[in-house]
């Protein structure tokens, strides 16, 4: 288990298990609701994400699958929720210890979005994770 919260410690929350991905999301809905060049997410079936503290979060629908919970006070980008999956994602940001068990990350999607390269060698779709596949460059090296 691991333990988290947003900057004021107004939520926090710990989630069991791990997650069903790991990955790096380079969209403009992600870069702007995250205020981060990218967001690195942390896929989770919901009921594995324990939250204390719902009252302090603000809730945005950022498309018609998906919402954003923000932190009233402090304005940290907590959650991500898809209820057609029961869905929660976090981010490691977030993560106040075991940070270790997310640095391997699967793959990079909406790559074709990005504001900067990422010379990391992983796996790179242009949209999502059934789109063409690029380098770091964002050359396109498979369709
Ligand atoms: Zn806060
Ligand atoms: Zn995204």
């Amino acid at each position: 288990m691991t333990s988290s919260s947003c900057h004021c410690n107004g939520v926090t929350f710990e989630t069991t298990g791990e997650p069903s991905f790991n990955a790096v999301c380079h969209c403009s809905i992600c870069r702007k609701t995250s205020g981060a060049d990218f967001y690195h997410s942390l896929g989770w079936s919901s009921k594995s994400v324990n939250i204390t503290g719902k009252e302090n979060l603000q809730e945005y629908k950022s498309s018609e699958a998906a919402s954003r919970q923000f932190c009233k006070t402090c304005g940290s980008t907590l959650f991500i929720t898809i209820p057609a999956y029961d869905m929660t994602i976090t981010t490691p940001a977030l993560y106040d210890d075991d940070l270790k068990d997310f640095k391997d990350i699967t793959y990079h999607c909406y790559y074709g979005n990005r504001v900067i390269d990422v010379t990391d060698g992983k796996t790179k779709y242009n949209t999502d994770s059934k789109g063409d596949l690029l380098d770091d460059a964002g050359k396109v090296v498979a369709k």
